[in-house]
């Protein structure tokens, strides 16, 4: 017996609830008739409604005890373990969100409440029947013949092809038993022991590694650093089949819900059957029906995107994150967390092991790995007889596109070469839609969102200007909304749209296909699409950041970075990393079969370091010299950093309040941190709220949560402005 179920209630005692209305603290109630354990999840009372809430402890007995209510309902689920719950705390520290906050993300599923949904259903009983009839015969012959599949008393009559009144004449005997059983289809044993693929001798060693790591079990992270092709699932899988096999639950993390449908279908090969799947694409009696299964312990493992994390497991041994350096595990709404720092802080309170795979690890990671607070293990070869693409730079002023044109002669003409020997090209360019700007050549007017500091995205396949901030949406207007002028806006910049537009002018007889997050409707049919293209079902594939996440594409051998320089203008800290990343990313698509692949990257600065970097392919030197920068500048991983958000309908009021938090930040300086601004936020206005930020930076051994909650506890906001608080930020706009 372990400590959680020896916190016994008994009925009347006082247990203090969590709920997942935004309250601030626990609330005090009586536990029901039965009894109750310490992490039940139950249905309380809140004013005139009922909300959910778990048991968090004894109550504090602070309150008038005759008017404290009593809990309403036990809900059928394992209570939440010790563990998640100080995960939580854990996270509600770090994080400085409130706790509540985190609980619905644990919860985040509706009908959590009800019971797992059942049926009635027929078995064999022990009696034999009074006198035996023909269509007596017929059902139990059917019983036979169908031994071990449940069905419901119709069902059965249905296929014996007797009346109901059959199947309950033998039921009422006792031949038959009619019990209930759960509607929803198990989740069925995954074999670990079934053949896997046979590695090489590189994956082999990296696989024991992992298994020997896991095997300790105790907590421990590793970085899984492996060039594109290199077979990093094929290797993690075997750390997932020796959780299986050691009674551990395991769970995938994936950056990108198409990913997840090919993911699912390599494990139903390696283990037979698929495993329990959580994104914001599954139904919600998929959801209900994982979400119970995770906390019973009948699913063994969960593939699923950051939202994951927070499912119930009671036996986690095991947390991969693939594409560990993606930016989309950083959630940036709501409660503002990186589920990838998220993994290793809930696997390090049960003594599980994280695995972070990546081609380009983050610099967080890679420092961590550096420190030794990380293993590392590197795969450096393609599986197979592939071999990394050949990387050159495309000197754009040597070598210039036509005006209003994106595509450079050298590259029409590798183009070109592949489209003769029947090969595939991929066109990379970061920018959905047409045209990033629609301006009036007569005015010289930029088509702006109404509510946001952002220009329009002219989306040519929607007919319409979207703004990438707010989604807003408005048809392209025929005059220009400032000056009136009739027939004189015109798109300036490219999209892959307009990508696409130019190549198929260029390659008339070339089949075209965009692969861009806004063309597709779901996840399954994005992978159907993908799937058909890699099969061959185009010969130039137009990008966005989309096709640079682990997608294989056998027939692809060149790859066309449209604008390499992109990445490198904003001013953000993380600038280089991310374009180095990628880039890297998207390069490492090209050649993964037996065919070499060639990576081209147009750029107006062939010599700039990250350029130079990507170019030569000496990662670790690349990764040394950004440790330098961000060391030097005190920022992280070599130091700690806050962003902090105000927003709120009226300018005046945000920047006097802003000003006040400035200079009342005493107790925040006093503990080593600075404060910098406030300053405009670089997007100042989204839907309808200004917006400014402060940024606080803090050396690597100071305490940074705690002072930062002491600065915010003497500030009660003026109503409607919010205030946010993002902890390692990643953006900073
Ligand atoms: P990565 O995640 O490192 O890019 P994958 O695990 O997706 O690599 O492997 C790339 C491709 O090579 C996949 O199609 C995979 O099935 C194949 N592959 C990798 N290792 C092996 C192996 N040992 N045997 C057979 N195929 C393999
Ligand atoms: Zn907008």
């Amino acid at each position: 017996m372990n400590a959680d179920e020896a916190e016994f209630f008994t009925e009347d005692e006082l247990v203090a609830v969590l709920t997942t209305q935004p309250l601030g603290r626990l609330l005090d109630y009586k536990a029901p008739d039965g009894g109750l354990r310490i992490g039940a999840f139950v249905m309380v009372p809140l004013g005139p409604r009922t909300t959910l809430g778990v048991v968090w402890g004894p109550g504090a007995g602070d309150f008038d005890r005759a008017k404290i209510r009593r809990v309403k309902d036990v809900i059928d689920l394992p209570p939440m373990t010790r563990s998640m719950r100080q995960f939580m705390e854990r996270m509600a520290d770090y994080t400085l969100c409130p706790l509540e906050t985190v609980l619905r993300l644990a919860t985040r599923m509706p009908g959590i409440a009800d019971g797992p949904k059942v049926r009635k259903i027929i078995t064999a009983g022990d009696r034999e029947p009074d006198r035996m009839t023909r269509a007596r015969e017929q059902v139990l012959a059917v019983m036979e013949e169908h031994e071990g599949m449940n069905f419901a008393a119709g069902e059965l009559a249905g296929l014996s092809g007797v009346s109901a009144s059959v199947v309950k004449g033998l039921v009422a005997q006792g031949v038959l038993v009619e019990k209930t059983a759960p509607r929803d289809a198990p989740f069925l044993p995954l074999d670990p022991d079934r053949a896997g693929k046979t590695l090489s001798v590189e994956q082999k060693s990296a696989a024991k590694s992992l298994q020997d790591a896991l095997g300790s079990k105790k907590f421990g992270v590793t970085l899984l650093k492996g060039v594109t092709g290199s077979g990093k699932t094929e290797v993690y899988l075997e750390a997932v089949a020796d959780a299986l096999r050691g009674g551990r639950q395991a769970l995938v993390l994936l950056p990108e819900i198409a990913l997840t449908v090919e993911f699912l279908s390599r494990v139903e090969a390696r283990f037979g059957s698929r495993p329990a799947e959580w994104h914001s694409g599954i139904t919600m009696s998929e959801r209900r029906r994982s979400f119970r299964a995770v906390a019973t312990g009948e699913a063994r493992l969960v593939v699923g995107a950051r939202s994951a994390l927070f499912l119930p497991f009671s036996q986690l041994g095991l947390v991969i994150v693939d594409e560990e350096h993606d930016g989309s595990y950083k959630q940036e709404d709501g409660a503002i967390y990186n589920a990838r720092d998220m993994a290793v802080l809930r696997a390090s309170l049960v003594g599980a092991h994280v695995v972070l795979a990546t081609a380009t690890p983050s610099l967080e990671s890679w420092a961590n790995a550096k420190a030794g607070k990380y293993g590392r293990i590197d795969l450096h070869e393609r599986y197979g007889d592939a071999v990394l693409p050949e990387m050159a730079a495309i000197d754009l002023r040597a070598s210039k596109p036509e005006r209003n044109k994106w595509i450079s002669p050298a590259l029409f003409g590798e183009i070109n070469a592949r489209l003769s020997d029947g090969e595939q090209s991929l066109l990379f360019l970061n920018r959905r839609g047409f045209a990033p700007i629609t301006v009036c050549r007569s005015c010289g007017e930029q088509i702006g969102c109404d509510h946001c500091d952002a220009r329009m995205v002219e989306h040519r396949f929607l007919a319409r200007l979207m703004c990438h901030q707010c989604g807003e949406s408005k048809p392209v207007p025929t005059a220009c909304p400032s000056c009136q002028a009739e027939e004189t806006l015109s798109a300036l910049g490219p999209g892959v749209e307009r990508l696409a537009e130019e190549a198929e002018a260029l390659f008339p007889n070339a089949r075209i296909a965009i692969l861009s997050s806004d063309l597709a409707d779901s996840a399954r049919k994005l992978k159907a699409r993908i799937d058909e293209i890699a099969g061959g079902g185009a010969d130039i594939i137009i990008g966005t950041q989309m096709v640079a996440k682990g997608h294989n594409f056998p027939l692809l051998t060149l790859v066309g970075v449209i604008d390499a320089d992109l990445g490198l203008q904003g001013g953000d800290m993380r600038a280089a990393e991310k374009s180095f990343q990628l880039i890297r990313q998207v390069a490492g698509r090209a050649g993964r079969a037996d065919k070499p692949g060639l990576a081209l990257l147009q750029t107006h600065q062939p010599d700039h370091p990250v350029i130079k970097a990507i170019l030569s392919g000496e990662d670790e030197a690349f990764w040394e010299a950004e440790a330098g920068e961000r060391h030097a500048a005190g920022s992280p991983p070599y130091g700690k950093m806050a962003g902090i958000i105000l927003s709120g309908p009226d300018e005046r009021v945000l920047y006097d309040f802003a000003g006040y938090m400035a200079r009342k930040s005493g107790v925040l300086t006093a503990s080593g941190a600075q404060l910098f601004g406030p300053a405009t936020a670089p997007v100042a206005r989204i839907r309808g709220r200004h917006r400014a930020r402060m940024l606080i930076k803090a050396p690597k051994g100071a305490a940074l949560q705690a002072p930062i909650r002491a600065w915010l506890a003497q500030f009660t906001p003026p109503a409607n402005l919010r205030v946010v608080v993002d902890i390692d930020p990643q953006t900073f706009y």
